[in-house]
């Protein structure tokens, strides 16, 4: 089973790979920077989930008692936000198995309900700070025209449930399974 996801992400997270290349006048992603994954609810599918748990399992015994105290003294904030356990030194220690959503983060995404969703570190004068309000949840068309930009900011659609639908995921069989919060999901696992 996780032979064939680890088939899709090859492929997929080279569209990505490219999606952030055709963006990158808006993309200020860098070494170091690990904002996203210091304040998210990081929903994963139970076939990513497990993918993650593969990497996890090939840690050295310390960097492993480091992430199950790191989930220990894991506190959410009122929206349900926590730092990831498994980042360490602002580091992922489990990069080559992290989940699609650690990997799509940053771009522009199209909700369910149409409207453009920008990442939250544009407030912080990052990914898309120069071309979108995150109050109004507006692309600024006048800031856009007049900077004549390579590449039009696009919104893509990396909701997990269009993902479920593609092509390329029905030609391996693959089968995402339910999704939960990563906290619940180690918390299962941890419990066991
Ligand atoms: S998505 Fe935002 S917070 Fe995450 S690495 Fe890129 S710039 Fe930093
Ligand atoms: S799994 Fe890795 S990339 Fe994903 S949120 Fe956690 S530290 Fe960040």
């Amino acid at each position: 089973m996780l032979d064939n996801y680890e088939k899709f992400l090859d492929i997929f997270t080279q569209d990505i790979q490219a999606m952030f290349e055709h963006q990158k006048d808006y993309i200020y992603c860098k070494e170091g920077c690990s904002h996203c994954c210091e304040y998210g609810e990081y929903p994963f599918t139970e076939i990513e989930f497990l993918y993650l748990i593969e990497g996890y399992k090939k840690l050295t015994p310390d960097t492993k008692n480091k992430i199950k105290e790191n989930f220990k003294s894991t506190v959410k904030d009122k929206d349900g936000y926590y730092v990831c356990p498994f980042l360490i030194n602002k580091k992922c220690s489990v990069y080559s198995n992290r989940a699609l959503v650690c990997r799509t983060f940053g771009l522009l995404n199209k909700e369910s309900d149409g409207t453009v969703n920008g990442p939250f570190c544009g407030k912080l004068g990052l990914n898309y700070s120069n071309v979108y309000d995150k109050e109004t949840k507006r692309l600024l068309m006048d800031v856009i025209e007049k900077n004549h930009y390579k590449n039009l900011p696009r919104v893509f659609n990396l909701n997990i449930d269009n993902i479920r639908t593609l092509e390329l995921v029905k030609e391996l069989g693959i089968e995402f399974g339910i999704q939960k919060s990563l906290y619940d999901w180690l918390e299962e696992y941890f419990s066991n």
